[in-house]
């Protein structure tokens, strides 16, 4: 178990519908980014599209009130970039496709820590749209995105290079094992959660505090704080080949 002090200087955000990613480390990124200059990109996989139980809005419809609603819960947060990939809502898969524009995000933004969904639970069920982007967010950090031999046409041609992502934070993660203290930030993860109107109806705004308050303070007794995000790490372990990124 290990409070992280030390924040990185860009994360991407791999998330697969809008809110998911303001539930999972919304507070993290507030924080880090207004206390340490922090650039996060959000990666937003699918449009949200079958989100709604009223049978009155059309998925075509749907889609253009969440991505205008996760752009507002993105401001709130202070995020630099939301890359949309507008997948269908329930359609994800772990395909080469799917991967190389993950890649292709990497390379853009560089980021030191990818943040996603952790895929891999024994215990709870999740949406299988969760479990395909954490999955793929993984295999694009490891192994595709710091080999040029990988979708080397974002190289050749769209002029990126090979960036080598040092490790993965896991949200939702049965297990976690590393703490961010995000005291003084759960009015903005609740803001950014509220900004998902179309989502947000089964509580109050005070509910939705209350709950945010809670669940933290849960995370953060683990480790003696008040409040905490929790995830579960991966490091990225390239071995042999890490001199030549860590040189360059
Ligand atoms: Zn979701």
């Amino acid at each position: 178990m290990e409070v992280i002090t030390e924040p990185p200087q860009r994360i991407l955000v791999v998330t697969p519908h809008p809110d998911d990613a303001e539930g999972g480390c919304g507070a993290t990124m507030a924080k880090w980014i207004k206390e340490s200059g922090t650039e996060a990109v959000v990666l937003m996989c699918t449009n949200g599209d079958k989100g709604t139980a009223d049978r009155e809005i059309a998925p075509a419809e749907l889609a253009v009130i969440r991505e205008r609603e996760q752009r507002d819960a993105s401001r709130v947060l202070g995020v630099k970039d939301v890359v949309f990939l507008a997948y269908p809502d329930g359609t994800l898969e772990n395909t080469q496709k799917f991967r190389g524009q993950v890649v292709r995000e990497i390379r853009r933004h560089r980021p030191d820590i990818i943040f996603c969904i952790d895929p891999y639970r024994s215990i709870s069920h999740t949406h299988r749209d969760h479990r395909m982007s954490g999955q793929v967010a993984l295999d694009a950090a490891y192994s595709y995105a710091w080999s040029h031999l990988h979708f080397p046409g974002q190289i050749e041609e769209e002029g990126l290079q090979p960036h080598m992502v040092k490790e993965a934070f896991l949200w939702g993660s049965e297990s976690p094992d590393v703490f961010v203290d995000v005291d003084g930030y759960l009015e903005m993860k609740a803001d950014s959660l509220s900004a998902h109107a179309s989502q947000m109806t089964r509580r109050t705004p005070e509910e939705r505090i209350e709950r945010i308050r809670t669940g933290t303070a849960n995370q953060g007794e683990k480790v003696g704080l008040a409040h905490a995000e929790s995830f579960r790490r991966i490091e990225f372990d390239l071995g042999s080949m890490a001199w030549l990124f860590l040189n360059s």
